[in-house]
């Protein structure tokens, strides 16, 4: 089977490609430039015979991917920005991903018959609410929206993070409200990821501009930082491993029971103390440039949310990563990062 996979170039792209190849499928991959589809041809050097990959230059155009999905079977829609630097929160920002998304899905209904289901990376940003900040009690599972708008977010004074949020939002809402309208030959399954760490697999990836999540973990050992200095704070304090993203995609997938769900991928709540101890601990040879803090104190002073991941271990068969695990692959696969530069 040939499954498309939009946004190949990215740090989960990359893994959910590989998920896939690893499981026996094709995969044709979507990237905007010849030069992306070079570097994730290095990725993956042995596969060329499984893996095809075909520019889409602007997924907000209409009709944008009415070529990709030819003969394709299942469709996993990854593609969207995440990064907090942008002029325009309503050109960079809401308009790829919410157009992106319904042009997908209009692409899959007229131009793909044999796509059984469509799978799209949503996010916890589609789910928290940020204006209640750590809403001590309350239990995040699939059951919350996000209540932002789009005429909030499309503000110039709106923070780009914010903007962030409404955009992955809006696209998972025009995501089912395509389905309800439509009556498509296929379902939808949505994936939501909490920060998304891991190893970094892209072969061409750069630390100087590596992707929202990543570097937001590397500046917990950036070679700049030193030991007194102050643990940065935490930007989101829930996570979740690549790999158990990439592994929840293709199940999305496969799993009949999935189709017309949503589902929150999350292994549970963290602090950057947390990962600076680990840090310390499980790789001494950072020691010089990872800050102390208060090793041990962990969540204290922290009253947070809980989080309800049972959904994507009954469902999918998801088996979370421990953030030890992650913290260390993760920071493992930096180092050589750095050698190769
Ligand atoms: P990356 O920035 O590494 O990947 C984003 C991918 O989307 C890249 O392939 C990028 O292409 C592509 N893309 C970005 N903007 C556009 C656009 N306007 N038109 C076409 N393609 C575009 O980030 P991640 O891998 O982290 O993100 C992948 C997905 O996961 C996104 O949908 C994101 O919202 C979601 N997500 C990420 C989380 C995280 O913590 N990382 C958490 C929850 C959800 P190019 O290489 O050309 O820039």
């Amino acid at each position: 089977k040939t499954i498309l996979v939009t946004g190949a170039s990215g740090f989960m792209g990359t893994h959910i490609v590989e998920e896939f190849l690893s499981a026996g499928y094709i995969v044709r991959g979507t990237v905007r430039s010849e030069e992306a589809a070079l570097k994730v041809r290095r990725t993956f050097p042995d596969q060329e015979s499984r893996l095809d990959l075909t520019i889409v230059p602007d997924m907000a155009q209409a009709h944008a991917f009415d070529e990709a999905v030819k003969d394709v079977h299942g469709v996993v829609h990854n593609a969207s920005p995440f990064h907090t630097q942008v002029q325009s929160n309503e050109r960079e920002l809401l308009r790829p991903s919410i157009d992106g998304t319904t042009n997908i899905l209009s692409a899959v209904q007229a131009h793909a018959p044999d796509v059984k289901r469509v799978v799209l990376t949503s996010s916890f940003a589609a789910m928290v609410d940020m204006s209640l900040g750590n809403r001590p009690g309350h239990v995040y599972s699939e059951k919350d929206w996000n209540p932002i708008t789009y005429q909030q977010a499309k503000k110039a004074l709106t923070p780009p993070v914010l903007a962030y949020t409404a955009a992955k939002t809006g696209a998972e809402h025009a995501a089912w409200d395509f389905m309800q309208a439509s009556y498509p030959h296929f379902d939808l399954v949505t994936i939501l990821p909490a920060m998304v760490y891991g190893p970094n697999r892209n072969a061409t990836a750069n630390l100087a501009s590596l992707n929202t999540s990543s570097a937001d973990l590397y500046r917990i050992m950036s070679p700049e930082s030193k030991p007194d200095d102050p643990v940065p704070p935490n930007v989101l304090y829930s996570w979740v491993d690549v790999r158990d993203v990439a592994f929840a995609h293709r199940r999305a997938f496969e799993v009949p029971e999935a189709g017309g769900n949503r589902f929150f991928l999350c292994e549970g709540n963290f602090t950057n103390q947390q990962v600076a101890d680990i840090l310390r601990d499980k790789l001494p040879e950072l020691r010089s440039r990872v800050p102390v803090g208060t090793p041990g104190s962990g969540f204290e002073g922290v009253d947070m949310y809980k989080i309800d991941h049972s959904r994507s271990e009954k469902v999918l068969g998801v088996k979370y990563h421990s953030l030890e695990q992650t913290v260390v692959d993760s920071a493992k696969a930096f180092l050589q990062l750095e050698q190769r530069m």
